[in-house]
């Protein structure tokens, strides 16, 4: 085992052992480019340093040689006074973690080497710059010395003598600053700064090590779940300078606009300056534009070298560079970091410049950059000013910003006087339904992934944060506290559905929709999809939005969501609180009208394919009037207050989500089973008569038993027989069942011959096998999630050890039986691209998902697709 390479042995591949960093500079070095020498302390000397927190006396003597060598290389002296060798020790993970874990620059000099460095460059301002850097850094990063005793001396200085900035120091002021920052180091550590370079070498070796273990560190690991145990490699390498006068300087470029995609180099440089002066942000930088009047050949030169480093990596460079009295070097390379958009477009553009293949194309794309295309978002500037108030749920991507309202009818009342408005609640319900579709982003404290705002804001593409139990919603004071914050009716929230961040005030907004790149995306996944994407919709404007992206038919159209209007809601309470049949009767004509219009719209939109519709399946009492409208309800049904208050009390059960609903509704009334069906058969012979073909699919929520089931089909089948006998015409149809329940996954031999088609309805399904109420899990499974005890969410990715068995047993035994029949998801899983691999896996023929999730599902499942395909 190797424990130091060196730049010219390794090459791009070996991330994991020698960093990201150290790997390019690695393949750099050895395709030619000019790169300042070094070598590489691996990842695996990091991990055994973390285990025995010291350096081995080998792996010391390894180093000590290696310094020698590169002293060689460069013709330079480490500590020496002729040409005084100087190095950056630098962190770079397999991952890149940016600015997360330490580097220092300038090591070797010491009281002795900085005036040789003085002498040799003329430029004594510069010797002790660098010096007082390193005695900073060092201090900072091997002593854990607090940078601010070090910053606040310089700004006291610096005012002190009246200077505006850095630039305006001269050297006896770097020198008498280097006396008090080593008079500072020596305050807080005891001891000398350290004048052997070795000695500097090693601790600042072992530091940067140490800096795997940061809290930084560890926070950026656990939100980009990079595992902790890999280690970061150490870089040492010679350092050159841009700071070396009027010919130097330094900059950063990426070979394409990281925002837009576009095609150019797109940088800025800093004459006269050092690498960390750019990033600091003390002086303006130049674009790389102007490098071009005042040093063409180094411009030309770093262009070509530009280029050539996009070929060689077939992807967008981020490129550091320095140029020291008119010489190039190349510091570091990497794929660049980038927008969505621009991603998106790279992607594409590298295709069609003939650099990568459509499958890498879309390998190289995120399915959240998709979710990103078709959302604003915050923009960068504005968020890097915020710090988050709290964190819920990412319920449904995109970002937004209004006032808060804490219910519906007031969110609807200011969306009317033309506000912009957030729905705050602690859980929204059905009736908030005219509130949520006028928001612009839905918050609630409690609820999951599956809750009912997030499975609504999904389907409306409104921006959501579910679950964030930090919020303590007061609807009737309209306010919420997070922590210290108070948040009063029509103050300025800002959402990011996508992290789940909320930020008080009014963040700005970046459009970021660009459907013709997407549809290239979607063309290109199509073509190698293996599964098919149908959508959980059911209204026109959620059909259309769907099939503009690439929908391919209805996989759900949740029939309750129709009986929510102020005109339907009070025929539908008529039912549930009806006394006699004939009273029932009456009121589902009535219902009956309003579905046989909104199915015929629902077929006419999605004729030539298929069209899966659930029959109703909630727990009645979400139908039902709230105290305030007893009134009004008594006096559109003619039954007294206390009759009505009765009934509602009859009707409440302990646990509606486990209790009368789905299909045990179909089994004790009958009557609206028949009344939606009659709905559906009709409007299809309607739709099929303008010469459209249709093909209506009936599907019965939660069976477990069989015997539901074969009563249920039985019925129907006999009803829509009775149909057709009256029209004297015919459809084609089927009746299929959602496999929800665990008793109907174990069932599944006895259940296949009775149901035309499956679909897993993930959420309870999820919710049966887990006993975790879908409604009230979000606040105990976060703690779960931070304390190890689950690893994921399973409502926001298939749980496969449990669920998924469960799946994947039904599907066995359905597919002993028939090829035939369709089997498909409809929970929430099946729009998560993480789940969907696994779904092929185990058989499934089509996902379905809310409209604007569908694009990132299509991606998923072509890049999971097996190859080769056609
Ligand atoms: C499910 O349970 O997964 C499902 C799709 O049905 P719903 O969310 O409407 O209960
Ligand atoms: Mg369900």
């Amino acid at each position: 085992m190797k424990n130091i390479v060196w730049f010219s042995e390794g090459t791009k591949d070996q991330k994991e052992l020698l960093g990201g960093k150290g790997a390019n500079l690695a393949e750099m070095t050895s395709i030619g480019l000019p790169v300042p020498a070094g070598f590489i302390v691996t990842t695996d000397v990091c991990r055994q340093f973390l285990e025995n927190q010291q350096l081995t006396q080998p792996l010391v003597e390894e180093i000590i040689r290696a310094v020698a060598t590169l002293e060689e290389r460069t013709h330079k002296s480490f500590g020496g006074n002729q040409q005084p060798l100087l190095v950056s020790v630098r962190s770079g993970a397999k991952y890149s973690m940016p600015r997360m874990m330490d580097t220092i620059l300038n090591l070797g000099l010491t009281d002795q080497t900085v005036q040789t460095l003085a002498a040799n460059t003329k430029n004594p301002t510069f010797a002790y710059d660098c010096y007082r850097r390193l005695i900073q850094m060092y201090g900072d990063v091997v002593k854990g010395i607090d940078k601010s005793h070090f910053e606040s001396y310089l700004t006291t200085y610096k005012h002190k003598k009246g200077y505006p900035s850095d630039q305006s120091m001269v050297a006896p002021d770097w020198q008498e600053i280097c006396e008090v920052f080593k008079s500072i180091y020596m305050e807080h550590t005891q001891e000398r700064f350290p004048q052997d370079p070795l000695e500097q070498l090693l601790s600042a070796v072992q530091a940067v090590f140490r800096s795997w273990n940061n809290p930084r560190a560890i926070t950026y690991r656990k939100i980009h779940k990079i595992a902790h145990d890999l280690g970061t490699a150490v870089t040492v390498q010679e350092m050159v300078f841009g700071n070396s006068g009027a010919a130097s300087g330094t900059g950063v470029a990426f070979t394409r606009d990281p925002t837009t995609g576009h095609r150019g180099l797109f940088g800025e440089f800093l004459a006269c300056a050092q690498g960390e002066d750019v990033v600091a942000g003390v002086r303006t930088p130049r674009p790389i534009s102007d490098l071009a009047k005042t040093q063409p050949e180094i411009h030309a030169q770093f262009s070509a070298i530009a280029e050539l480093l996009e070929d060689h990596y077939k992807d967008m460079q981020d490129i550091e560079f320095t140029i020291e009295k008119g010489r190039l070097f190349v510091l570091q390379t990497r794929n660049g970091k980038r927008t969505a958009k621009a991603a998106v477009q790279i992607a594409i553009d590298l295709v069609s410049e003939g650099k990568i293949t459509k499958k890498a194309a879309l390998h190289r794309l995120t399915p959240d950059m998709l979710d990103q295309l078709l959302h604003p978002i915050f923009s960068p500037e504005s968020l890097a000013k915020a710090s988050p108030l709290g964190q819920g749920l990412p319920a449904s991507p995109g970002a937004a910003v209004g006032r808060v309202y804490f219910s519906a009818e007031a969110a609807v009342n200011a969306h009317q006087a033309g506000e912009k408005v957030i729905l705050l609640r602690q859980e929204t319900s059905p009736e908030d339904i005219d509130g949520m579709v006028v928001s612009e982003a839905i918050v609630t404290s409690r609820g999951g992934m599956t809750s009912h705002a997030a499975v609504v804001a999904r389907g409306l593409g409104v921006c959501c944060v579910a679950g964030c139990d930090q919020l303590a919603v007061d609807s009737f004071l309209k306010q919420a506290r997070c922590g210290e914050a108070i948040i009063q009716e029509g103050d300025y929230l800002s959402v990011d559905g996508t992290t789940g961040n909320l930020y008080q005030g009014a963040l700005s907004l970046v459009a970021s929709q660009d459907f013709g790149l997407l549809q290239t995306i979607l063309d290109w996944s199509k073509e190698r999809a293996d599964l098919v994407v149908r959508a959980n919709a059911e209204t026109i404007e959620e059909i259309k939005t769907a099939a503009s992206f690439g929908a391919a038919g209805i996989g759900l159209a949740r029939t309750e969501h129709m009986f929510f209007g102020e005109s339907r809601i009070w025929p539908m309470r008529q039912v549930i609180l009806a006394e006699t049949t004939e009273e029932r009767q009456v009121a589902l004509s009535q219902l009956k009208t309003f579905q046989l219009n909104d199915f015929k719209e629902l077929l006419l939109q999605t004729k030539e394919q298929k069209c899966v519709i659930r029959l109703l399946d909630p727990p009645l009492h979400e139908f039902l009037p709230r105290p305030q409208e007893y009134e009004e309800m008594a006096k559109r049904s003619g039954y007294s207050l206390e009759k009505i208050k009765q009934r509602i009390h009859d009707l409440q059960e302990v646990n509606p989500m486990m209790g009368h609903r789905g299909s045990r509704l179909g089994i004790t009334y009958p009557e609206i089973y028949e009344m939606q069906t009659a709905a559906i058969i009709e409007a299809a012979l309607q739709v099929s008569d303008t010469g459209s073909v249709v093909y209506p699919e009936i599907m019965l929520p939660l069976i477990s038993i069989s015997e539901e089931m074969r009563v249920l089909r039985e019925r129907l089948e006999m009803y829509i027989r009775q149909i057709f006998a009256h029209y004297q015409k015919e459809v084609p149809f089927k009746i299929g069942m959602m496999l929800e329940t665990p008793r109907a996954c174990l069932l599944t031999k006895e259940l296949a011959p009775l149901a035309d088609f499956f679909s897993f309805g993930t959420n309870d399904l999820t919710q049966m096998t887990f006993g975790f109420s879908r409604d009230d899990a979000a606040g105990f499974i976060q703690r779960y999630l931070d304390q190890g005890i689950l690893s994921e969410d399973p409502y926001q990715h298939l749980d496969k050890a449990g669920v998924g068995q469960l799946m994947e047993q039904a599907i066995a035994s359905i597919r002993q039986q028939t090829k035939e029949k369709a089997i498909g998801v409809c929970g929430e899983v099946g729009g998560d691209p993480q789940s969907i691999a696994f779904l092929r896996e185990i058989g499934i023929d089509y996902v379905s998902c809310s409209p604007y999730r569908i694009p990132a599902a299509w991606l998923a499942i072509a890049q999971s697709a097996p190859d080769p395909l056609s």
